[in-house]
């Protein structure tokens, strides 16, 4: 499973980082981004909490 963030959504608020920093940074930008690889067995649930917290529903896990 890999994480993704839609840029053109995310509002920076910093919740997905909160919930899972191992999958989720900050970016230059101001907006969220997920880590370019597999997503470690032990961090899915946290993933996935990020993706259900995500206030404009910005995360997909998949
Ligand atoms: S929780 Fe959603 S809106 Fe907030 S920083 Fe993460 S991707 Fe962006």
């Amino acid at each position: 499973m890999k994480g993704f963030v839609n840029k053109n959504s995310c509002i920076g608020c910093g919740i997905c980082v909160s919930l899972c920093p191992e999958v989720f940074i900050m970016d230059n930008d101001g907006k969220a981004e997920a880590i370019d690889s597999e997503i470690q067995g032990r961090f899915v649930e946290d993933a996935k909490d990020a993706e259900t917290g995500c206030p404009v529903g910005a995360i997909t896990i998949e």
